[in-house]
């Protein structure tokens, strides 16, 4: 219950008319329906445009398989994304008044995206263009709420699609434009709401071990758990994606290297439902086999209890629930609360995923376990971490090289994780 609450806030999702009105220079090359964008709507929009935030930053990393666009805004705000041909583009539109740094940048490294031009394409809408190296799709995209330091974000996921996957997708944003041009002029409409569906789904950080300098265990032949690990949390992340049922984040999704405190507080930070860190390590015992999930130990108080040494901290934890008045004393009482919801609810993810990989996986002696990881230590989000298996084990190494095995275990986790969310949905939680 009070993680419900404090997570309430977690994620909004709010989309504006898809498309289109922006389409100035999108679809410049129709002077029809250029004019209808330059009439009621760029007029209107000024006169909400107090009101809407600014964009902060725009930054686009890139893989040939992926690539993530972040937009730092001043508050979460519409925003509609289209697909466009000749050059393939993604355009991406936020609700804003500014852009504090209008460019065109090229994108570093070889990856799915090429360059991309951010400006005010009108009074009220920041447009992100984004010209592709390779046919792109949306796979996710998400806002994020300011926390402390950190502005509100707009989150978009690509993924690599088929050239005539992205060419059907441009002919149906176009059509939708065409078949309704003052669709653009929504937004503004009396009461102006119809524009914001939100939904709220949970989120789910899946935080690949190690990475960058830190190889973590290694195979004899020189292949490293970080890179292993990664390949899992990229197809987790895909089948969870697929369900859609989830908002997917990773702690990191090449190969950088990432403190073990900043792997916890994105996961606050975000406020998310799940945190599933995934390891291959190494055992003294070579003979020690088989995956296992662990929460964290009880007994293990050492650091969580230095997070929460101020009541600064007691009160972040448990953020939007807390009340001004509150004495210290009731701020402990609803902070150990919490603490022990969330160890309960840990558990119970755990337990679920051990029941799915039970029958697809050799599983290790005893495989739900505690230890006192410090990647577990969020007071406020229930969090595991699996051990695919070990590096030190021959029959792990083969499992954990072969694709067919990974797919299983993804498979696994996945159904995990939504049995944990089902259970969760039936006591009324989520
Ligand atoms: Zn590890």
């Amino acid at each position: 219950m009070y993680n419900q609450i404090v997570r309430s806030l977690a994620l909004c999702l709010m989309m504006f008319a898809l498309v289109i009105g922006p389409a100035a220079s999108a679809f410049a090359q129709d002077g029809q329906e250029e004019s209808v964008v330059e009439g009621g709507e760029a007029a209107a929009l000024e006169g909400a445009s107090t009101a809407l935030p600014d964009v902060q930053d725009v930054r686009v990393s890139n893989t040939p398989q992926r690539a993530r666009l972040i937009i730092d805004l001043s508050n979460t705000t519409a925003f509609a994304i289209a697909s466009l041909s000749e050059p393939n583009r993604i355009a991406v539109d936020v609700r804003a008044a500014s852009v504090s740094d209008v460019r065109t940048a090229p994108v570093a490294g070889e990856g799915l995206i090429e360059s991309y031009t951010v400006e005010l394409a009108e009074p009220g809408r920041a447009r992100t263009l984004l010209t592709l190296a390779e046919p792109a799709q949306v796979q996710q995209a998400y806002l994020l709420d300011a926390v402390d330091e950190q502005p509100a974000r707009l989150v978009v996921d690509f993924i690599i699609d088929t050239p005539e996957g992205f060419a059907a997708r441009v002919a149906e944003d176009l059509a939708a434009y065409t078949a309704n041009p003052d669709q653009a002029a929504t937004p503004t409409a009396p009461g102006g709401s119809a524009i914001e569906a939100a939904t709220l789904r949970p989120l789910v950080v899946i935080d690949p071990g190690h990475g960058g300098i830190d190889n973590g265990a290694s195979t004899p032949s020189g292949i490293h758990e970080k890179n292993i690990v990664l390949d899992f949390a990229l197809r987790l992340q895909d089948v969870l994606v697929e369900a859609g049922r989830f908002d997917v984040a990773l702690t990191r999704s090449d190969d950088s290297f990432l403190r073990l405190e900043d792997r916890v507080a994105l996961a606050r930070e975000n406020r998310a439902d799940l945190f599933i860190s995934l390891h291959a390590d190494s055992f003294q015992q070579p003979e020690i086999r088989g995956a296992s999930v662990y929460t964290r130990d009880e007994n293990a108080t050492d650091i969580l209890d230095r997070i929460m040494a101020d009541r600064e901290n007691k009160v972040d934890i448990i953020a939007g629930f807390a009340m001004p008045e509150m004495t210290p004393a009731v701020v402990d009482i609803l902070v150990d609360l919490m603490r022990r919801e969330t160890r309960r609810q840990s558990f119970t993810a755990a337990d679920a995923i051990i029941h799915q990989l039970e029958p697809a996986v050799e599983l290790r002696r005893f495989p739900l376990r505690q230890a006192d990881f410090f990647v577990l230590q969020a007071p406020d989000v229930p969090s595991i971490l699996v051990e695919l298996g070990f590096l030190s084990n021959a029959d792990d190494i083969s499992n954990l090289l072969e694709s067919g095995w990974r797919d299983r275990v993804v498979d696994a986790l996945a159904r995990g994780i939504s049995t944990y969310f089902d259970g969760l949905e039936v006591a009324g939680i989520e």
